[in-house]
């Protein structure tokens, strides 16, 4: 992280001596926001208002007044790749440099927290809101987000890691409980919040609207103080998402310290109830008001310096090229040559670009290139042609469907290569609603089955925020790109890469399932009753379609490039055999083609000997490359303890269990090009054992085992539950305290509950 000119200019403000300076009536005022956007201001001690804006891909200031859903315009600002474009690039780097010029841009509006980034999982390729979110998988949304709040607070400015936590559909959003076990939300849902809190100590943490196992995330102790603050040593600020507090005293008593926006005196007046009844105290609200107060010590009171929105500008063009997941390509059909014949452009997108995403996170614009303005400068030797095809309405009359359709048949007759910008709408999805299906509009894959009986070669770009199905209409395209939403620069980024200008190495950050009812939250999304169950565990993105052994149209991690890669010579050190292992591997990749390319080679590791139950492979690091024709690089991931571990059912904690793992290198999660194997040390397990547990488990454990072998020979139970066999297996599975009730038994209660309680120390 760089700090070079980022120390905190109000930090002239001594926290301590205003705290004790400050009334209790000033104390709770803290606590609440002052308007939609800032914190509340103490002048006659010089405490000046924190300003915190959205968002996670553009600043999104709204200088007066204000709206949490986008509804209003806000100062324009450089509107940068979306979260999901993004993590197809793979690349910390870029994140962090994106984060930067978030950050300076932020500074330059005199705003002193982004609320972002957003690393909630997506569960449901539905989820309205996916756009802003990184990943099916918690590693990669966790390394992405820990460098892009790097980034961000290197320029002087804070963020919010948002939602803490479990958020994952838009339905009910405000009050839906998400049922949940600990070991899928330890293992799915908290990692990539743990891996921002505990690296790149984000200023803020916002908390989610939704309940968690039915307790409200903004009044939830455990997931705010105990998981946050005791287990992941969190000392900054949680604030509230907009709207998101119930009761305010139960929220401040659970580590929430900031309600947003101004709850106009009604959260201050529950506090007050809650001191004169004697349930809060002092205390609580100085340790909430000490931090807003650190927070604004931290802020720079006045703007920055202007930004280089040039500069920016093109960083947001770079960054998206990064970004497009090239998803097929037969015949090399891409990249188009600079000469040739006619290229027929068919698609609104292609000149009304959809850049982002609806809600809080939409950006005002500084200017927006489209792909038709980008691809007539690029490929100024050719011919291009342009036909809307459709329009980005689902009310479009069929007569009118059917004349744009038929426009668009005219253009690609006799060009050399049809260009189909086909995406998802902005009505289609956004924050606030969950899709209901994952198709394309029907008068847009119209369009696409028209045209392809009119030109030999059809190239598709998509444009969208979360997946849709391609099955049923893929067999008409040559080549499909996926272009998410890409920014303002994006229509310049796709032309790149459609020439050849940038070489494409985005790779999936979601697995394109086949159809929806392939998913695994089918039935549990979104939910019931108030109640979303998350019934499939683990199992979320890949993990569910390779423990499925399911057919997927484009499996996580994978995306092409121009040219080819190599993997070889793998190696795996173990440089720590202890309870918290560490490991090396190495490889080579090579670049076996004609052109410049980047591959992000991908490590998974998959737990061979589990005693409890683990998905087949889980992602565990990567790293991108740049490589010329012909060139090879040494790449060397390491991998810590929890790359290897779980979090242990029984135990309630993060364990290696001894054994061996597969470590498996790919250039995606289905194309593994190169597997060795690693034994660990680890950490043997001796599961708790207690009267009603089995004989099974008493036997297995290291001191009550040996003391039951002694106890039982010879009696008739005790002969039976040490048979070989399957009647000795039946026997073992009873509990021990049933056992006693066995005729003969050579147990008995009070001895299970001696044996218990010496074995426990
Ligand atoms: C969103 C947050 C956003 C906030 C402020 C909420 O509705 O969930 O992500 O930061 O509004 O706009």
């Amino acid at each position: 992280m760089d700090h070079d000119d980022v120390t905190p200019a109000a930090s002239r403000l001594d926290v301590p001596a205003v705290l004790a300076a400050l009334t209790l009536e000033e104390k709770v005022a803290l606590l609440d926001g002052s308007d939609f956007w800032r914190t509340t201001p103490v002048e006659r001690l010089g405490v000046p208002a924190a300003w915190l804006s959205d968002g996670p891909h553009g600043v999104r200031a709204q200088p007066v007044g204000g709206d949490h859903l986008g509804a209003m315009a806000a100062t324009p600002a450089v509107a940068f790749p979306t979260a999901a474009a993004t993590a197809s690039s793979w690349d910390v780097d870029l994140l962090r440099r994106l984060g930067r010029a978030l950050g300076e841009e932020a500074r330059a509006q005199g705003v002193q927290v982004v609320l972002g980034p957003g690393v909630n999982m997506k569960r449901s390729p539905l989820c309205g809101r996916n756009f802003e979110y990184f990943s099916e998988d918690p590693y990669l949304a966790g390394e992405l987000a820990v460098a892009m709040v790097d980034g961000v607070q290197g320029a002087g400015v804070g963020t919010s890691v948002k939602h803490f936590a479990a958020n994952n559909q838009e339905t009910d959003r405000m009050s839906v409980s998400v049922d949940i076990d600990e070991r899928t939300l330890r293992e799915i849902y908290l990692p990539a919040f743990e891996a921002v809190v505990t690296r790149a100590r984000p200023w803020t943490v916002m908390c989610a609207y939704n309940r968690v196992n039915g307790v409200f995330a903004s009044q939830d102790p455990w997931l705010l103080t105990r998981v946050l603050r005791e287990e992941w040593g969190y000392d900054g600020l949680v604030v509230s998402d907009w709207g998101a507090v119930y009761d305010r005293d139960a929220a401040l008593a659970a580590g929430l310290d900031l309600e947003m926006p101004s709850s106009g005196g009604v959260g201050a007046a529950a506090v007050h109830r809650a001191l004169a009844a004697g349930t809060l105290t002092e205390a609580d609200v100085d340790r909430s008001a000490r931090r807003v107060l650190e927070l604004v010590a931290r802020s720079r009171p006045e703007p920055g310096p202007d930004y280089d929105e040039g500069a920016h500008h093109a960083l947001a063009r770079e960054a998206a090229a990064d970004c497009v997941v090239l998803l097929r390509n037969d015949d090399a059909v891409l990249p188009l040559a600079p000469t040739g014949g006619p290229v027929a452009v068919v698609g609104e997108f292609a000149r009304t670009p959809r850049f982002g995403g609806g809600g809080s996170s939409q950006v005002t614009t500084t200017r927006l290139d489209d792909a038709l303005g980008a691809l007539r400068e690029q490929l100024a030797g050719r011919e291009v042609r342009f036909a809307p095809g459709f329009t980005l309405t689902d009310d479009t009359p069929e007569q009118e469907a059917a004349r744009l359709r038929d426009e668009a048949v005219q253009a690609v007759r006799g060009a050399d290569v049809a260009l189909l910008f086909l995406g998802l709408p902005d009505a289609y999805e956004s924050e606030g609603y969950d899709r209901e299906h994952m198709h394309l509009p029907p008068q847009q894959v119209a369009v696409l089955e028209a045209v392809a009986g009119a030109v030999e070669r059809v190239v598709v770009v998509l444009t969208n925020g979360s997946v849709v199905e391609v099955a049923p209409w893929q067999h008409h395209a040559d080549a499909l790109l996926e272009t998410w939403l890409l920014g303002q620069a994006g229509g310049g980024a796709v032309a790149d890469v459609l020439t050849g200008a940038v070489n494409p190495s985005g790779k999936l950050a979601e697995t394109m399932p086949v159809r929806l009812a392939d998913n695994p939250a089918l039935g549990n999304f979104p939910g019931d009753a108030g109640v979303v169950h998350y019934g499939e565990r683990l199992l979320i993105g890949y993990r569910w379609y390779d423990a499925h052994a399911l057919q997927v149209a484009y499996p996580f991690g994978h995306g092409l490039s121009y040219t080819s890669f190599e993997y070889a010579d793998l190696a795996i050190e173990v440089l720590d055999d202890g309870v918290q292992p560490r490991v090396r591997a190495s490889f080579t990749v090579t670049n076996t083609g004609a052109r410049a390319g980047k591959e992000v080679a991908q490590v998974y590791v998959s737990d061979d000997e589990a005693t409890v139950f683990r998905p087949d492979q889980e992602l565990k690091g990567f790293t991108k490359v740049a490589l010329e024709p012909g060139a090879s690089t040494r790449v060397e991931v390491e991998l810590d303890a929890r790359a290897f571990a779980c979090w242990h059912p029984a135990l309630g904690r993060w364990v290696v269990e001894p054994g061996t793992f597969t470590v498996l290198v790919g250039a995606s999660s289905r194309d593994v090009r190169l597997r060795g194997a690693v034994a660990l040390a680890g950490e043997p397990v001796t599961l708790p054992v207690d009267p009603d547990a089995s004989a099974e488990r008493w036997l297995a454990h290291p001191t009550l085992g040996p003391r039951l072998r002694e106890l039982a020979p010879g009696t008739a139970l005790g002969d039976l539950i040490l048979l070989e066999g399957e009647t000795g297996q039946m026997m073992r599975a009873i509990p021990m305290r049933r056992l006693v009730r066995f005729p003969g038994s050579p147990i008995t209660e009070e001895w299970l509950e001696e044996a218990v309680a010496e074995a426990q120390g």
